[in-house]
């Protein structure tokens, strides 16, 4: 006889990160939506300095790290909490909010880690369709059912890209039962330039049924030190207080992450850099024949029609050095997902796929 988890445990399919590294000297990894240009050189010497306490526990409040959020965002820090990545977050989140018999929504290409974490909790996993590769807020409502508790919604979505407007986000709460949690998670907000935008503050402002999760693995070049934040009604930081490990946010990772918000102009010439080179390659791309969704994040999801396509373009990138995102989990196996990187990176990726040749068939 051996310990059994619970049943459900065992059907859960393993996050797959993307991959790192190819054999050969040169490899560009644009697999990750990591940031563009590493991290920030005030929060590197945050980190060195950091090393003289490393005996120290950290503090387990992350007071000083939510008023540096709370100052930066304009958000009252009594409402956000901290955790190791948004994954963190995430997870507690669902435990906390729905069991055996519950049910989660999701869209059908949303993030994966939402199915990870609604099995975890025992949780049925409801996916409604996306046409257009577009989060849909008629389909998320279509799959309400009494035994609902939590629906996600990635915005800017990965790996799709899309965006949803802060309207649109509005009446997707408002279709929903006061009871329901929905989390919107805004990991890419910092990228997204749209005037039509809300990453979610204002929803959570507006009633204690949101929470609006965020992240410093993406634009602000953190994802090695794991620190994501939420921004939650009191009832529901109040919950997550009780339940999260009680430092889960490691000593030089609070340094990192406080050093990351004061760099100057740092989001603001990521985001330009971003906006510009997005709109290149995927002009590239087009004029190549290939499809590129639109995309609101830090990259770009380029559909080769087919299976065999995608499979293709995948092994020719790889023998220039390129790691791309193979998206199969995510129901999309004839879509790669293209990590905006820097300007060299990008024009490699041009560079490589305009000797392509599509599979024919
Ligand atoms: C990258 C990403 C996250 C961030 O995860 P961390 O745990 O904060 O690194 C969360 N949600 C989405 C949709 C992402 O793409």
């Amino acid at each position: 006889m051996m310990p059994r988890p619970r049943p459900e445990i065992l059907d859960i399919a393993p996050y797959v990160p993307g991959e790192s590294k190819l054999d050969g000297n040169r490899t560009i990894k644009l697999s990750s939506n990591e940031g563009a240009f590493g991290p920030p050189p005030g929060a590197m010497a945050a980190y060195h300095a950091a090393a003289a306490d490393l005996h120290r526990y950290p503090d387990g409040g992350t007071v000083a790290l939510r008023e540096a959020i709370g100052a930066r965002f304009g958000l009252d820090p009594k409402r956000i909490v901290c955790g190791n990545g948004s994954d963190d977050l995430l997870q507690q989140l669902t435990l906390s909010y729905c069991g055996h018999g519950d049910e989660v929504i999701m869209s059908t290409h949303g993030f994966v880690y939402y199915q990870i974490v609604g099995q975890y909790a025992g949780a049925v996993v409801r996916k409604a369709p996306e046409p257009d590769m577009r989060t849909d807020v008629d389909a998320m409502l279509a799959q309400l059912a009494p035994a609902t508790r939590v629906v996600f919604v990635a915005n800017p979505n990965n790996p799709t890209g899309s965006m949803l407007t802060g309207r649109e986000l509005a009446r997707l709460r408002a279709g929903l039962p006061e009871e329901v949690l929905l989390v919107v998670d805004a990991a890419y907000a910092e990228y997204v330039e749209d005037i039509e935008y809300e990453a979610g503050a204002r929803l959570v402002d507006a009633a204690a049924n949101t929470v609006m999760t965020r992240t410093f693995s993406k634009m602000f070049g953190l994802g090695g030190i794991r620190v994501g934040w939420c921004y939650a009604p009191e009832a529901i930081v109040d919950v997550l207080n009780r339940v999260r490990g009680p430092f889960n946010v490691s000593l030089p990772a609070q340094a990192a992450a406080i050093a990351a918000i004061a760099e100057p102009g740092w989001v603001e010439a990521g985001r330009a850099h971003n906006t510009r080179w997005r709109d290149w390659l995927g002009g590239q791309l087009t004029a190549l024949g290939i499809k590129v969704w639109p995309s609101a994040g830090n990259f770009i999801l380029a559909d080769f029609a087919s299976a065999e396509g995608a499979r293709a373009a995948d092994a020719h990138l790889r023998a220039h050095g390129i790691i791309v995102r193979g998206v199969t989990g995510y129901g999309l196996p004839q879509a790669l997902r293209i990590t905006i990187g820097t300007e060299e990176e990008c024009r490699a990726v041009a560079t490589a796929m305009a000797e392509f040749a599509m599979p024919s068939g």
